[in-house]
């Protein structure tokens, strides 16, 4: 699978989330496009850097060929050399393995951007021949509120736009809010010239991992297989409809707040919430995502912004605003047995805190937020301190380290040896190391050299555990990421034991108002 963006941007590593939401980080290193965490969440494959194109990636390396003098002396235009490199982007993952390459085009037709991409995925029918290839046109089909109508315009629009690119659409997904009438589809099969078989209906569902599920009931995939002439194959979706009754069937509901410095785009910790999903799914529970912003836990805030909680995450992030907020959010989780997962920032925030709190290492900080603290126990390493560069430039993809036996990370992921996905520049500083061991902080993992720590936790704490990697973005579904397993097993006993204390002294105050009635 594959996503090409029309952005100049070269990757969206540099972007701000609230641009573009969370940066989905590939096995290889690769700062890609959010969408390729749902490919990879839908079809458990790991992808890598191959899979997600931008206009300015597509850009550099026609201006680099042609810097290297590979146009003999052409001029170099769109049309062809831009479409070629498109089409090559495509082609690069044609395997011995793959059947089929599913390539999504972002953005909406009608951009300016995207015509390069439009005629490229038309020359591609010409080029593969045209019963290799399905168009798959996705839509909005709006709800006018007042007339509770459904309108089929921006289709029909859209539709049109694409047909004066030399593109006709085999298959017309509509996406709504409410199920769309099949007169509503057979309107839309007649205007866009689409077989009504072939116009699908893809309207909200509660949750996303039924979208297959209503895809294969609208006759999506049949309707594909037929066009590319792949068989009859008969998918076989029971593992997908066992997910989605596990999800129907959560009976209990954890509640767990999520320290950001971009809550109002649950899109920038996407990968977070599908990972926290994924391991209520697991416990059989549902999770109440509280979104706190950072800045809200700062100063005395924290009690009355965090009590109410079974358990926080404390995600990545980079700047310095709200800093602060997480660092107070792990300090409380540390004091007051609350249940706390630090993600990358989140790990050093914690850190952080550990210094300043308990070790006493006054205006400890991480060098990346106060370059003259007294105390870098986040630092920069030496590798890191050369470069300018802003691109690419991180500690960045899979990166193994070995656990401890005998801490509660071993232990949740069951093995010694781990690879997670990474993301960040900073890391916690080896000359301190010395001081946090030996207090009940314990470094359960750590790079295989032994020179870099990778994770974090307290000897006395529920589950007061920190990772400097992304364990996000390899949870899947029916695989949900140990140390989100574990954040949520320590949440739902703090929840239980709450329910539980709640009841009983409900039931005296029951019991103290019978007695009194019985006396008076
Ligand atoms: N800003 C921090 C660093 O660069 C953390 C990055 C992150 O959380 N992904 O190390």
């Amino acid at each position: 699978m594959q996503k090409l963006d029309p952005y100049i941007n070269v990757d969206p590593g540099t972007m701000n989330p609230y641009e573009h939401g969370e940066v989905f980080v590939t096995d290889d290193g690769g700062e890609t496009d959010l969408d390729l965490g749902h490919y990879e969440r839908f079809i458990d494959e790991n992808l890598t850097k191959l899979s997600n194109a931008t206009t300015g990636s597509i850009y550099s390396s026609v201006i680099a060929a042609e810097r290297h003098g590979e146009y003999l002396g052409k001029t170099v235009q769109v049309i062809p050399h831009v479409t070629n490199e498109i089409k090559n982007r495509i082609a690069s993952l044609v395997a011995e393995d793959v059947d089929v390459v599913i390539t999504e085009i972002g953005g909406t037709v009608g951009d300016i951007e995207i015509l390069p991409f439009l005629e490229a995925i038309r020359q591609v029918r010409l080029d593969v021949g045209r019963a290799n290839v399905c168009y798959i046109h996705v839509t909005l089909v709006p709800f006018i509120g007042p007339t509770g109508e459904q309108k089929t315009k921006p289709t029909q629009h859209s539709v049109t736009e694409l047909r004066s690119r030399g593109v006709q659409p085999d298959a017309i997904v509509c996406r709504s809010e409410s199920p769309i009438s099949d007169e509503l589809k057979r309107k839309i099969s007649g205007l866009c010239d689409v077989d009504p078989s072939a116009v699908v209906n893809a309207a909200d569902a509660a949750s996303i991992y039924e979208i297959p599920l209503v895809l294969h009931d609208e006759g999506l995939d049949q309707e594909v297989c037929g066009i590319l002439r792949l068989g009859g194959h008969k998918p076989d979706l029971s593992a997908w409809r066992k997910l989605n009754q596990r999800i129907e069937d959560a009976n209990e509901t954890v509640r767990i707040g999520l320290i950001g410095k971009y809550v109002t785009l649950p899109d920038a910790y996407l990968s977070v919430v599908e990972a926290l999903n994924h391991a209520a799914i697991y416990h059989g529970a549902s999770v109440d995502i509280e979104w706190i912003q950072s800045e809200s836990v700062e100063g005395l805030m924290a009690e009355s912004t965090l009590s109410g909680l079974d358990g926080i995450v404390i995600p990545g992030g980079f700047g310095e605003r709200g800093v602060e907020g997480k660092i107070n959010a792990a300090a409380y989780a540390r004091e007051n047995n609350l249940p706390c997962l630090g993600i990358c920032l989140g790990l050093q925030a914690m850190t952080v805190e550990y210094a300043r709190n308990v070790l006493g290492l006054t205006n400890a900080h991480s060098s990346e937020f106060n370059p003259r603290t007294p105390w870098p126990v986040i630092d920069l390493m030496e590798s890191q301190r050369q470069i300018t560069d802003k691109g690419g430039t991180m500690r960045l993809g899979a990166c193994l380290a070995k656990l401890r036996a005998g801490t509660k990370v071993a232990e949740v992921y069951g093995t010694e040896v781990v690879s997670e996905r990474h993301r960040h520049r900073y890391e916690f500083n080896p000359k301190l190391r010395s001081r946090f061991e030996g207090q009940g902080f314990i470094i359960s993992g750590e790079s295989p050299d032994g020179l870099l720590v990778e994770f974090i936790e307290l000897a006395t704490h529920p589950w007061w555990v920190g990772t400097q990697a992304h364990p996000e973005f390899k949870s899947r579904p029916d695989r949900p990421a140990p140390l989100f397993c574990g954040l949520l097993e320590a949440a739902l006993d703090r929840s239980r034991s709450r329910t539980a204390a709640r009841l009983s002294t409900e039931t005296a105050q029951h019991i103290k108002n019978i007695s009194e009635v019985s006396v008076g």
